[in-house]
């Protein structure tokens, strides 16, 4: 290098730190500021503050949906009073789509927008304000700036009256609780916020501290939750080999009768009957719904389908991948139990055989794939409607069934030495450790048979993206397991539909696809009124000594009119099956079962 060139090379230098250094200075910062002044009337008010702008206009957009649940929930309608200002002057902000807000902010740097948060949607996903708390899913609740999804925000919490803490994944700024900081929008609409005066109380596992926060009271015992969260939190790092949080929330909201829960990255939101956990079922019940969303941190939240992030909040994210997604931590959620030592092997298989029940007796399993389910989740799974069960099939139940099928395979192939965990395990390490980025349907079937040791084209092509029924006696068998059905010998009629009591009206809520009810001609809608003329008291007992081919009439009310069907009953051919041992397993049938039950 000549002099000259050193000193061109210096000034230049000089020139670019100017240019990095101004950067710096003007680089876009954001806070926002909550209150709620109205919590009583399910407000939340935001102000959020921009600064370090530099461009002619600024769009400001409201996430349509929130991952994890896939359903467009158009969270911009709770939304009102929209208005921005800069340096104490008003500025227009123009809907320029259903969820953006356009401010003209040419020759501005900053920019202030307060708008209002209607919140009265009590779920995991949706938001809700009242006069005792505030549960904030963030992507309802934050507007974020056009293309700054990678931006930092401060988020400032002002609590209502007496509130007193805030439980959020997202760290503290300075250790004020109150002030929290998130590193990007994917992260800030990953951290469900929780004020109010909520019971909180903590325990340290896998060399993570946990943080539960209790909302709504309930007869929870607390020490006897921190023994067995922590157990299921150390039994579900050891099927991955490490835990990628070092601070964890359960956001906890207990009603009179809740359930269902929502993953996130470093917390979850999880609904509980607050009554229930002196029960042993309903106790049990929570924990199963603990060991589910906390196994989805890593299924679902790290190890993803490659659809499911970057997210897009603008729109649908497909996937033909939520039978794995959800299908399998349906399946481990019972697992975990059974080998954290939480479960009994009997009560294991009494659990493993719920979703293969709904899925048997289920009409949908023979018209929708598994693979199609995930996919059309958006339209069906999550608007389902009274013909659900005829054409649809839930991938939490048929993708637990698969998730079974695979981990007795993967154990049998290995004589014992491998089971699905291995599978999780590498497919974690593969693609969100070392490739960091979501799998492929065809890598996550070659992770598979890694393990499997086989090729599993005909496995994917019966069971995810046909409809073959499943080989239970093979799968099971390894196991030394086998189906029987309780209701194999019995020969009730039945007309086939779901009936619901509406103010005294028995009124019917389905019907099955090949009942007698489908064959005959009885509509979802119709009150049922009479049998071969005698008025029906209770429909429980309303065909009471007839036998399966019998030929009778059912009187209907239909939009106000009466109408009388002949109908031809049928067995009643649901199946009501249970995993029951074989007489004299072998060996290596033993084997299978040790490793699987943890014995
Ligand atoms: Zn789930």
């Amino acid at each position: 290098m000549k002099k000259n060139q050193i000193l061109a090379f210096f000034y230049f230098t000089l020139f670019y730190m100017n240019i990095s250094t101004s950067k710096a200075a003007g680089a876009v910062q954001i806070s926002y500021t909550v209150t709620f002044p109205e919590a009583q009337a399910h407000y939340a008010d935001v102000e959020m503050n921009i600064s370090g702008l530099d461009q002619k206009t600024l769009d400001l957009k409201m996430p349509v949906w929130t991952p994890g649940s896939y359903l467009i929930r158009e969270f911009a309608k709770n939304v009102e009073s929209l208005s921005a200002e800069s340096n104490g002057s008003n500025l227009p902000a123009v809907k320029v789509l259903k969820n953006t807000w356009r401010v003209n902010t040419e020759g501005l740097t900053s920019v202030t927008i307060k708008y209002r948060v209607y919140c009265f949607e009590i779920s995991v996903r949706t938001s809700f304000v009242d006069a005792s708390h505030a549960f904030l899913s963030t992507t309802g609740i934050f507007i974020y700036p056009a293309n700054m999804l990678k931006q930092p925000s401060t988020i400032h919490i002002v609590p209502y009256k007496r509130w007193t803490n805030v439980s959020t994944s997202l760290e503290m700024v300075n250790g004020d609780p109150f002030t929290r900081y998130a590193p990007d929008y994917d992260i800030l609409f990953d951290s469900p916020v929780e004020v109010g005066s909520q019971d909180v109380f903590g325990f340290d596992a896998a060399g993570v501290k946990y943080e539960v926060a209790m909302v709504g009271g309930g007869n929870y015992d607390k020490e006897r939750l921190k023994t067995d969260m922590a157990k299921i939190v150390e039994q579900e790092t050891a099927v991955f080999g490490e835990n990628p949080n070092t601070h964890y929330v359960f956001i906890v909201h207990n009603y009179a009768k809740g359930g269902g829960g929502l993953e996130h990255l470093s917390s979850t939101t999880l609904g509980a009957s607050r009554d229930n956990y002196a029960s042993e079922r309903g106790y049990q019940s929570f924990l199963s719904l603990v060991a589910h969303e906390h196994f989805h941190l890593w299924n679902v939240k790290r190890l993803r389908p490659i659809a499911l992030g970057p997210f897009d909040y603008d729109t649908e994210n497909y996937t033909t991948d939520l039978w794995i997604a959800e299908g399998f931590t349906a399946y481990y959620q019972n697992l975990i139990l059974r080998h954290a030592g939480l479960t009994t092997p009997e009560t294991f298989l009494t659990a493993i055989a719920g979703p293969l029940n709904t899925i048997e007796n289920q009409p949908g399993a023979k018209v929708q794939s598994l693979a199609e389910s995930s996919y059309d989740a958006w339209i069906k799974a999550y608007r389902p409607n009274e013909n659900s069960v005829n054409t649809s099939i839930s991938y939490y139940d048929k993708g637990a069934n698969v998730a079974m099928l695979l981990d007795l395979e993967i154990i049998k192939q290995t004589k014992g030495k491998k089971s699905l965990d291995d599978a999780m395990k590498y497919m974690y390490d593969t693609y969100y450790k070392t490739k960091k980025r979501g799998y492929t349907d065809v890598e996550f079937k070659e992770g598979l048979e890694k393990f499997a040791g086989e090729n599993l084209d005909d496995f994917y092509n019966n069971y995810i993206y046909g409809l073959a029924p499943f080989d239970y006696a093979k799968y099971l068998g390894y196991a030394g397991y086998q189906l029987t059905d309780e209701l194999a010998a019995t020969n009730e009629p039945t007309l086939g539909i779901t009936i619901f009591n509406n103010n005294g009206k028995n009124i019917v809520a389905a019907v099955l696809r090949g009942s007698a009810a489908w064959l005959d001609g009885i509509n979802v809608n119709d009150e049922l009124t009479a049998i071969n003329g005698s008025p029906i008291s209770d429909p429980s007992t309303m065909l009471n000594g007839k036998k399966p081919g019998d030929k009778i009439t059912v009187t209907v009310n239909r939009d106000g009119l009466p109408l009388t069907l002949q109908v031809t009953l049928l067995r009643n051919n649901r199946f009501k099956y249970k995993i029951v041992p074989v007489a004299n397993p072998g060996a290596q049938q033993l084997e299978v079962r040790m490793k699987w039950l943890k014995l």
